[in-house]
């Protein structure tokens, strides 16, 4: 496959997530933890919905408004993280942010399924906080939770 030809791909893959959001609503059950983050640079806004238990992740969901890649990496990393421990989480989160910046992210083990269609944004610096934005808030809910304890 030429570059072009993987770049088109990438492109279907973002904007299928783009618009038909997997994961996209809110949860109401108790104990659900909610965390909001902004990228103000693009505009970008994100609200994430979790339901940890055991220290696994047993549901996400988000709502959100702003650009095709922050969009749809809220929708890949929601559809990824779901069954993860708290820390594999936090683990694909390193590597989703090594994979924007263009350094090596594959790992055995680890796969990225949709995810990897981002790894484009490595050409556009700008957007690089549009990508990761969802994947620094489940950072951040998480970081709130345990302070919490
Ligand atoms: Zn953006």
């Amino acid at each position: 496959m030429s570059f072009s030809q993987l770049d088109q791909l990438y492109r279907r893959v973002i904007m299928d997530h783009y618009k038909n959001p997997r994961n996209k609503g809110t949860i109401d059950a108790d104990g659900k933890l909610t965390v909001n983050m902004n990228n103000p640079t693009c505009g970008d806004r994100v609200e994430l919905h979790m339901i940890v238990e055991d220290n696994k992740i047993k549901d996400a969901k988000f709502l959100g408004e702003g650009c095709s890649i922050s969009l749809s990496s809220a929708s890949m990393m929601t559809e990824a993280i779901k069954g993860l421990t708290v820390e594999e989480a936090l683990h694909m989160s390193e590597l989703f942010s090594r994979m924007v910046q263009g350094k090596d992210y594959h790992e055995e083990g680890v796969d990225f399924g949709d995810i990897g269609a981002l790894q484009g944004v490595a050409k556009f610096p700008a957007r690089i906080k549009c990508a990761t934005l969802p994947w620094k808030a489940m950072e951040k809910l998480f970081l709130n939770e345990r302070n919490a304890d």
